[in-house]
């Protein structure tokens, strides 16, 4: 989507309200194609005493592997971007100012893909106390209790080997 900003740059527009859908589903993140539900983006571009302003919520649910026990899981995902829209650059450092070119059209959609990649969450767990998957004989510790984890070390061997050590 392409938002048309020319008149709001020379101030002649009201705020310009958008809402719209992107449809991701192909997209690969670690490994995975988070992005099974469409992503809902509905935001409004401004102008006040000539600073223009885009602040827009994108919204989604991402389907991911728990990083413990790999349980697909859904994580709700909804963020809240603003970002200052300048027609040039005075030779400043561009900071977190946006540049819109292309005689003053605002690709949307690249914008919000690189504010999502920017945004995407780097752990994802099922819960916070997942109990993982036991390394030795793979069973999935939140539904059932294995029985190769290490046995509790008797304090009398303990003394034991100490004492042939
Ligand atoms: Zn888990
Ligand atoms: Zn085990």
């Amino acid at each position: 989507m392409f938002l048309e900003l020319k008149k709001l740059f020379i101030g002649e527009s009201a705020p310009v309200e958008f809402s719209t859908e992107l449809n991701w589903s192909e997209e690969i993140m670690y490994g995975q194609k988070p992005f099974q539900a469409p992503l809902r983006v509905t935001g409004v571009a401004s102008n006040t005493a000539g600073i223009v302003c885009l602040r827009y919520e994108v919204r989604t649910v991402l389907k991911m592997p728990c990083d413990r026990c790999t349980a697909e899981t859904e994580f709700e995902f909804v963020r809240n971007m603003e970002h200052i829209l300048v027609d040039s650059l005075n030779g400043e450092d561009t900071g977190d100012l946006i540049v819109v070119e292309e005689g003053l059209r605002l690709d949307l959609d690249e914008l919000v893909h690189a504010d999502v990649m920017l945004e995407f969450p780097t752990k994802f767990l099922c819960k916070d106390d997942c109990k993982g998957i036991c390394p030795k004989c793979g069973i999935n510790l939140n539904i059932e209790q294995c029985r190769c984890t290490d046995k509790p070390i008797d304090p009398r061997l303990e003394v034991l080997k100490k004492l042939l050590g």
